[in-house]
């Protein structure tokens, strides 16, 4: 990936890719720059030149004439989107093949604030706590920033943080939740080290799970609420991460209808979730959604090599039909539902099933996805443009759709590997088992200046983080 990079959208000199895709006849005579009349003609730059013929090249075909409320914000979406796809309008610097760089340090700073103070009408956010801490940390990991300056403060939040009687609030005296138990853990791990792990409660942690364990299989969000399947995903992160006895402790509800162990009904339950149209859903009967799909995936590499639990819990090809037909044409991001709109936050939750999907779905490493198409998407039309990343140009940035787009833009270049022989053994030890396998080779969209770090396709934090803390608690069967 070597090459002259265009220093700015008028370089007169096309890049050997244009000369490769665009034949004379389709190319618009480009204005000298001493034109003072330039900007009036509209002059198309060779990076618009191939940016639109490759949309033109992914348009859907045929056209369905009926106006619905979905159509026309659909309409609406992309009249927002397309100059972002087809054109610069942030006037971000472009990459070799005429793609707006990924602005790391923009998206840095912003992150780092997101860490900082907010003003007085953010209190109503102060239950997601846990969740703006693992968002930014994420992001700032993945593109490289170290963020060990953040321990002291990591463990400090989330000791006050932790409940009593086991699990995390999203802050400060609240009830324990499962999402926010999530978030909490995933933070402790990614800043890591011996304080932060002995800050846990892993006894009264293992209480509260069992408090929310299901006799149907299933995991309810925090005691006496839903039942739905991040409850499931979020519940195996934490029993796998911290090496928690498989045992239910003797005082979890479940074992009064004859449950043993947080594994029993657990896979059936997950395969109940998909919806006739091969998507997972919250629990079984909903709609599928994207973000579902990712918890129950991700739950299921946890459960086993997914070779095994996808195939055996799950209607594979319908699932692959089903995320698959998510990617939008020609926004090449992903929606979360079917008929919804492309958003920057199911560049992970859609982008970051394949993974697991492709180790469960075939025998040999292919990608079953459009990886460009996603990337295009994230550069070009999800970066703000004083930094921090967006669900679609005109709206604001935040931290989750940051880490979120971060992470499917890093699902884009990174080939993952399921490998059978390596990693820990034990309960739970399935998630240990993933290796990198170098950048994604065909990529036409990013350069090396864009590549940002791995992330771990189950866990969504960092590899090491996620090996360091199994390894610390290996052989802490009890407590
Ligand atoms: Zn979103």
């Amino acid at each position: 990936m070597t090459g002259s990079r265009p220093e700015s959208s008028q370089d007169p000199s096309p890049s050997s890719r244009l000369e490769e895709i665009l034949d004379d006849k389709l190319r618009v005579e480009e204005l000298p720059d001493s034109d003072d009349d330039y900007e009036d003609v509209g002059t198309v730059t060779k990076e618009e030149q191939a940016n639109m013929a490759y949309l033109e090249s992914v348009k859907i075909p045929i056209v369905d004439k009926l106006k619905t409320d979905s159509s026309e914000v659909q309409d609406e979406t992309l009249e927002v989107v397309m100059p972002f796809l087809e054109g610069n309008p942030n006037d971000f610097p472009l990459n070799i093949f005429g793609i707006p760089h990924l602005q790391k340090e923009k998206h840095v700073k912003f992150l780092k604030k997101a860490l900082g103070d907010y003003p007085p009408p953010f209190a109503m956010m102060d239950a997601s706590r846990p969740w703006l801490v693992y968002w930014s940390l994420q992001g700032l990991s993945a593109l490289g920033y170290d963020i060990s300056e953040y321990r002291e403060r990591v463990i400090h939040t989330f000791s006050l943080a932790q409940y009593p009687a086991g699990g995390y609030g999203g802050s400060y005296g609240h009830l324990p939740h499962l999402a926010a138990t999530y978030a909490a853990v995933l933070s402790i791990v990614m800043v890591g080290g011996e304080k932060a792990y002995t800050s846990i409660n892993r006894k009264s942690l293992w209480h509260f799970l069992g408090q929310l364990k299901q006799p149907d299989g299933g995991f309810n969000m925090t005691t006496g609420g839903e039942e739905d399947i991040r409850g499931a995903y979020c519940a195996l992160v934490v029993l796998s991460l911290f090496n928690l006895p498989m045992e239910l402790p003797p005082d979890a509800p479940a074992r009064t209808q004859g449950l043993t162990t947080f594994l029993d009904n657990l896979g059936p339950w997950i395969g109940r979730c998909q919806a006739f149209d091969g998507g997972i859903s919250a629990a079984p009967g909903n709609e599928a959604h994207g973000a579902y799909a990712f918890c129950g995936l991700g739950a299921l590499a946890i459960l086993g090599p997914p070779r095994e639990t996808l195939n055996a819990y799950l209607d594979v090809p319908r699932l692959v039909h089903w995320l698959s037909a998510r990617q939008c044409a020609p926004e090449g991001g992903y929606n979360g539902r079917t008929n919804k709109l492309v958003d920057g936050c199911y560049s992970h939750w859609v982008g970051g099933c394949w993974a697991i999907v492709e180790a469960g779905a075939t025998s040999e490493r292919q990608s079953l996805w459009n990886r460009d198409a996603l990337a295009r998407y994230v550069l070009s039309a999800a970066q703000f443009s004083k930094g921090g990343l967006v669900d679609k140009p005109g709206k604001r940035p935040d931290a989750y759709h940051s880490c979120y787009n971060l992470a499917g833009l890093s699902a884009t270049q990174h080939v993952y590997v399921y490998d059978d022989g390596a990693g820990v053994k034990g309960d739970l030890d399935a998630p240990y088992r993933w290796r990198t396998a170098g950048v994604y080779p065909e990529s036409r969209i990013w350069d090396e200046e864009d590549e940002i770090n791995e992330v771990h396709p189950v866990f969504v934090i960092p590899f090491k983080a996620a090996r360091e803390s199994r390894e610390y608690f290996e052989g802490r069967q009890g407590f």
